[in-house]
């Protein structure tokens, strides 16, 4: 099926085909391994995943799909600083090596943030390629080379700056999202790797070695720099390394478009020579009381702590893409709630389409009403996930199970499959006899915990759930109870 997707360089949604080889290469912008990623960096991965697994099962395309792990920035070096608080005793002795540290600290996030993002439906057999920046380092200095070779570099004070002003002479600085040069003064430069304000400044490609801080060595123009890349060089990098140029879409958070993206772009044409990629795809925010979730309002959950208090990740993913990405979702307790149900109405129409009904009046859907014309046309424009699904749920209401003719039923298995292919949150399967016993043993525990938890003695109760889990079962927290579950 023909895919449209929305192209933040044009702001127009566009009809998508790959560049060649009839295959899809994508980036994504991963994250930066410092902390517990939050809900709301959920959403760009989230995002990301409905992307591939679109272009895959709809377009019918094969598709390399990259996404970096950003492991050195100011964040992940303040963090496994000999100084650093953040150091935990689950990453190993610090040693007298710096990267070595840096390294421990990054691979204990980087871990945790994959197994969050399988629990929200991600398969990391999807990815071409999952790179750390740090493997890359002498690719990053080759292309600051050629990207001062071209004269747009310059150093000073032993980092080496990106020369705006002579870029946006030849090329068009301000692509994505509109520059401000009112404020464009000569000589400022930014070390920084994120800043606010979408003003025009020259951007650090390498940052001079500060004390405490792993480095690099670096020759460029007879003189060593020691040092470490800055965070736009990274991304365009491992794109042109691990992709070749051009590739076809490039996914972020919105925050993304500047200056992280333009600059990539500004790199790669300066450096390069090409353009990196036509198709530049951006999500809204995830936020909270109308503040995007970020770590610096203090305003954000990760995915375990909403685990903790009883959510099923599948309830939060489905929560996250009944919204349009490119709307802006706001995070809400009853949101999920509400998706629970919602999935659950579906499933049990699906556990309907394997069991013999009496009625099978329905044996006929008209073209223009049947699910796969309806779900995924509007899947294919634009990813709209909402639009598809209010056609699923009319559908379902509709032609309720329990009428269809076996052969209707059938299909209907198979539309599945492919719908599920997208959204990987039902069982396309009959209905489990629900025989599994649970060991009065356990059931007794729970009820321990479950008056424990009435109690606030939390520290009981977690004992009580890692007890559960140590025996292989888990409990689902609800509004009103609980629920225990064999582990598979
Ligand atoms: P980071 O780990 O900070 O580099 O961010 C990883 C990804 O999360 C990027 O694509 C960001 O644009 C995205 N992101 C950060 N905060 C939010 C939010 N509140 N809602 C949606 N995406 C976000
Ligand atoms: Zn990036």
């Amino acid at each position: 099926m023909k895919i449209q997707l929305y192209n933040s360089l044009s702001k127009q949604i566009e009809d998508f085909n790959p560049i060649r080889d009839n295959i899809v290469r994508m980036y994504s912008c991963g994250p930066t391994v410092y902390n517990h990623a939050h809900i709301g960096n959920m959403r760009s991965f989230l995002f990301a995943d409905l992307m591939q697994s679109t272009l895959r099962n709809v377009g019918e395309w094969d598709l390399k799909w990259v996404m970096n792990i950003t492991d050195i920035d100011d964040k992940t070096i303040r963090g496994s600083s000999f100084e650093s608080e953040a150091w935990l005793p689950e990453m190993g002795e610090q040693t007298s090596d710096r990267l070595e540290n840096l390294r421990n600290f990054t691979n204990y996030y980087k871990t945790l943030f994959l197994e969050d993002i399988q629990k929200l439906g991600i398969n990391l057999d999807d990815f071409h390629k999952i790179p750390h920046a740090t493997d890359y380092i002498s690719e990053m200095q080759e292309l600051i080379r050629k990207i001062f070779k071209n004269g747009y570099a310059y150093i000073s004070e032993g980092s080496v700056y990106f020369n705006v002003e002579k870029y946006s002479q030849a090329e068009n600085y301000g692509k994505l999202k509109k520059i401000d040069f009112s404020n464009f003064q000569k000589g400022v430069r930014i070390d920084a790797d994120t800043y606010e304000r979408d003003d025009a400044n020259d951007f650090v490609l390498w940052k001079t070695k500060k004390d405490g801080e792993p480095f690099w060595d670096f020759e460029l123009n007879a003189s060593n720099l020691p040092g470490r890349p800055g965070w736009h060089m990274e991304c365009s990098t491992m794109e042109y390394e691990i992709l070749g140029l051009p590739f076809d879409i490039h996914t972020g958070g919105i925050d993304l478009q500047f200056p992280h993206h333009e600059d990539e772009i500004a790199q790669s044409k300066a450096g390069y020579g090409i353009d990196p990629n036509p198709f530049w795809c951006h999500n809204e925010f995830l936020e909270v009381e109308g503040k995007k979730m970020s770590k610096s309002l203090g305003n954000f959950y990760s995915l375990r702590e909403l685990l903790d208090k009883g959510l099923d990740p599948l309830d939060i993913r489905f929560a996250m893409l009944m919204a349009h990405y490119r709307t802006k979702y706001n995070f809400t307790f009853a949101g999920v709630e509400a998706a629970a149900k919602a999935r659950q109405k579906v499933q049990d129409y699906i556990y309907q389409l394997f069991e013999e009904s009496s009625d099978n009046s329905i044996n006929e859907i008209p073209e223009n009403k049947y699910l796969p014309n309806t779900f995924f046309g509007e899947i294919a424009i634009d990813l709209h996930t909402p639009k598809a699904l209010s056609k699923l749920f009319e559908f379902i209401s509709n032609y309720p199970a329990g009428k269809l003719s076996n052969e209707l039923k059938n299909d209907l298995k198979q539309v599945f499959v492919k719908i599920n292919s997208i959204f990987k949150i039902w069982e396309i399967a009959p209905k489990p006899e629900n025989n599994v016993l649970i060991p009065q043993e356990i059931l007794d525990i729970a009820e321990q915990r479950f008056q424990a938890k009435k109690d606030k003695n939390w520290t009981l109760a977690d004992e009580l759930r890692s007890k559960i889990t140590q025996m292989g079962y888990s409990i689902l927290d609800s509004k009103d109870g609980y629920e225990i579950k064999q582990n598979d």
